[in-house]
């Protein structure tokens, strides 16, 4: 624990590269930061004192109004491709890296305070950010946190006390995130546009000890960060289709070489089942609509072996052989995380492939999309009818009947089911434990962030950020939080809000 009354000390790990990966900076002060919340669990997990945190201090030291002696904060250097075009110069335009800090497991992880005023890659931005995404991003990251989903975390979030003005005035807030780094492919992109080939092979030697320590020694560095970087996010990006969940803005500046998911601006989970879900305002053309979204991380993947070439071998045709057959072996990946995590929500488990099971999965896909049901709750209800006599008080189904026309589906999920020598009760519980039944519903989503906005009511935001700390456990007080949107509570954008 920090002693009270002193801010924590940080490592510096990334201001140690060279000067050319970031500008050396300090946040911008604020008018009159006050707490809106304190994420209790992670303060602990990286050895920070909540209470102080909390306190008037710990809230301007959050705000970036006081920086830790000694430290050395800083705006990171990145690229990146937005909507499938290059940009060369992006970076850190309102984020501050103030240090590393190591959780209780040992694991470094950077503090970044997004909206902390101007940096050199503003452009014309203000550094700032609305309270709205800063809930938007505390909510849901959060959320996904406890789904079990790979995730930069919310520390805390405060508000300035300074209006931001967008479309119309609106109150300001800094969100304090954590994550197993900030090395996004953009920033590999950002190196190789410059063709800087020294600062790639340095940036790939910090990644891979970084994140995949075990390949430090690897004989192709280069390639082992790729392999590992792929192997990531197949496995990411299955975890959010199992879950019906909508990044908005999968450019490659918003995917980390770590293999959390980063930058929650237009970012919502699909209610009914449509494939062709899009949240983002900005998204015209759906190029990052929900089923597109494997299709785009290899796309984005491809990105990062373009920007590898010159590091993976001296012979360009080798290394852009090299780069290919790592990126071409994506698909697969992708299927077989994708594949595992269906069988689990569909309780089918623990036994072999049986050649039916595909047809069985496919249909029962176009069956949501044909009645439109609620993606989540559709996968619950199949949880409790998979043992029907234990389900007990797990048990959602007055909450959410399925169809009639489900019934002949059912029947057949059922027989093969049957053909497992599986324990019912067991299957069940793995099942509750693969569908969850709370997320982060997106009209609860901007009725807190309109409460917090509009009338300075958080009251709405802590409910749904306490209830969706544990997204398993079925409550039938909470069933508000559980239901989809009625008609008139439907919300169909979102906003970058930047
Ligand atoms: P994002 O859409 O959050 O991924 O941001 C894309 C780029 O725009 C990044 O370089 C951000 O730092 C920058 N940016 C977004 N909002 C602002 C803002 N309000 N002021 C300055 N830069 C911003
Ligand atoms: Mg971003």
């Amino acid at each position: 624990m920090t002693s009270t009354g002193t801010p924590p000390t940080f490592e510096h790990s990334f201001a140690d590269l060279p000067e050319r990966f970031y500008q050396a900076l300090t946040p911008t002060p604020v008018a009159a930061p006050t707490p809106i919340r304190v994420n209790r669990a992670l303060a602990e997990y990286l050895g920070l004192d909540a209470d102080w945190l909390a306190s008037e201090a710990g809230t301007a030291w959050l705000a970036g109004n006081t920086i830790t002696p000694g430290s050395r904060p800083l705006a990171a250097a990145y690229a990146g491709h937005q909507f499938g075009s290059f940009n060369p110069q992006l970076g850190d335009g309102r984020a501050i890296l103030l240090g590393e800090l190591q959780g209780t497991d040992g694991r470094r992880m950077d503090l970044q305070l997004k909206g902390a005023g101007r940096t050199s890659w503003s452009r014309g931005g203000d550094g700032r950010s609305p309270l709205g995404p800063v809930l938007r991003e505390y909510i849901v990251s959060e959320a996904m946190a406890a789904l079990g989903v790979p995730s930069t975390r919310a520390l805390a979030a405060v508000s300035t006390g300074e209006p931001v003005y967008r479309e119309r005035s609106l109150p300001g807030a800094v969100l304090a995130r954590v994550a197993a780094s900030h090395i996004r492919i953009g920033s590999f992109e950002f190196f190789a546009a410059r063709k800087d080939r020294e600062a790639l092979e340095i940036l790939v030697r910090y990644t891979l000890e970084r994140h995949y320590p075990e390949l430090a020694d690897a004989a192709n560095p280069g390639l082992a960060l790729l392999e590992s970087a792929i192997r990531a996010q197949a496995s990411l990006v299955s975890r959010w289709q199992l879950l019906g969940f909508i990044h908005g803005v999968m450019n490659t500046d918003n995917m980390l070489l770590s293999g959390e998911t980063i930058d929650y601006g237009p970012c919502a989970f699909m209610d009914a089942f449509n494939p062709d879900t899009v949240f983002s305002s900005i998204d015209h053309g759906g190029r990052y609509a929900y089923r597109n979204q494997p299709g785009i991380a290899h796309w984005n993947l491809a990105c990062l072996a373009q920007a590898l070439v010159p590091v993976l071998h001296e012979d360009s045709e080798q290394a852009v052989a090299l780069a290919q057959g790592a990126v071409d072996t994506y698909g697969d990946q992708f299927l077989e995380a994708h594949t595992a995590g269906l069988k689990a929500k569909l309780g089918l488990k623990l036994v072999e492939d049986r050649p039916e099971d595909a047809a069985l999965i496919e249909d029962l896909y176009s069956l949501m999309a044909s009645e439109a049901t609620d993606f989540t709750l559709t996968f619950r209800r199949l949880a409790d009818l998979a043992s029907p006599d234990t389900a007990g008080d797990q048990d959602c189904g007055e909450l959410y009947p399925l169809p009639q026309s489900f019934d002949p589906w059912l029947a057949r999920w059922r027989d093969r089911l049957a053909a497992e020598p599986v324990d019912s009760q067991e299957r069940q519980e793995g099942m509750y434990r693969a569908n969850p039944v709370f997320i982060p519903r997106n009209h609860l989503v901007e009725a807190a962030i309109a409460a917090a906005t509009d009338e300075g009511d958080f009251a709405p935001f802590h409910a749904l950020v306490d209830r969706l700390a544990d997204p398993w456990t079925w409550s039938s007080e909470d069933r508000s939080f559980a239901l989809p949107p009625g008609p008139e509570q439907q919300v169909y954008q979102t906003f970058c809000g930047t």
